[in-house]
């Protein structure tokens, strides 16, 4: 049985001390909530605070991206250890806005994947089309490209412990939500792919969550769906009281 997921993603929002108080205000909210698992995705300069004000609570830390080495002459960047050691437990990969304003590829995606699970960290890979992928009904090609393309190389295993986020573009950012129907038609889509290239149980096992304008009000209907094990969640998680109410509907449908 897979646990619903419900990650926050803070983009570049929040210095160190504004996310210690969000961390403080919504501890004592999901302190008692078992049965959903709960990630919070700080910008990398509050990620050691974030850990060490949610210790030994049912919420953890991930990085929103890294760099595929472990160290070296890559100014700016960060690498899986250094994310682990500062106390993150997942990592973010691929996340559109990376791809669409950084040059991301499903090379390099592929690249911070492996480098991810070599640090024990669970990774959370991003996929989705574009409106205009959409209306020229290329949306499954471009999954399928980009989930092929992702997990080259990874083991059936492997797809099992990890957390692909189904992030159609145009909804991301836009208050335009998928509908139930078009998360499910795709989350069942890229289980069936799952099944098909990694096998029964990885496609059983892996966590394929929904992003893209997702609020209190709406969360409750995309999670009945069988096939969304819970959310992303950018706009609406900086808000402590937003993001808990999302997790507690969301822990509520099971
Ligand atoms: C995101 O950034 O991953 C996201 C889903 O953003 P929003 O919830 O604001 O659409």
């Amino acid at each position: 049985m897979r646990l619903p997921l419900i990650a926050g993603n803070w983009k570049m929002f929040k210095t160190v001390g504004e996310a210690v108080v969000f961390a403080k205000v919504l501890k004592p909210i999901v302190k008692d909530l078992q049965g959903v698992e709960i990630v919070l995705a700080p910008p990398f300069t509050a990620i050691h605070a974030v850990a060490e004000a949610v210790r030994h609570e049912n919420i953890f830390v991930a990085s929103q991206d890294l760099h595929w080495e472990k160290e070296g002459a890559f100014t700016g960047e960060i690498s899986a250890p250094m994310i682990k050691e500062a106390g993150a437990e997942f990592a973010i990969i691929g996340h559109s806005e990376r791809r669409q304003l950084f040059g991301e590829t499903d090379v390099t995606v592929n690249r911070k994947l492996r480098a991810v699970l070599t640090s024990a960290l669970t990774p959370i890979v991003c996929i989705g089309e574009t409106l205009d992928e959409r209306e020229h009904n290329q949306t499954l090609a471009v999954l399928d490209r980009q989930i092929q393309g992702a997990f080259d190389g990874v083991t059936a295993d492997e797809i099992s412990e990890l957390v692909i986020a189904y992030e159609p573009v145009w909804a991301i950012g836009t208050g335009r939500v998928a509908t139930p129907a078009q998360a499910e038609d795709v989350h069942a889509h890229i289980r069936a792919r799952l099944r098909q290239w990694f096998g029964a149980t990885a496609a059983e096992h892996c966590h394929v969550i929904y992003g893209g304008s997702v609020k209190p009000d709406n969360i409750i209907d995309l999670m009945r769906e069988p096939d969304v094990d819970g959310a992303l969640v950018g706009g609406a998680s900086l808000d402590a009281q937003s993001f808990a109410d999302i997790v507690t509907k969301a822990r509520a449908t099971v």
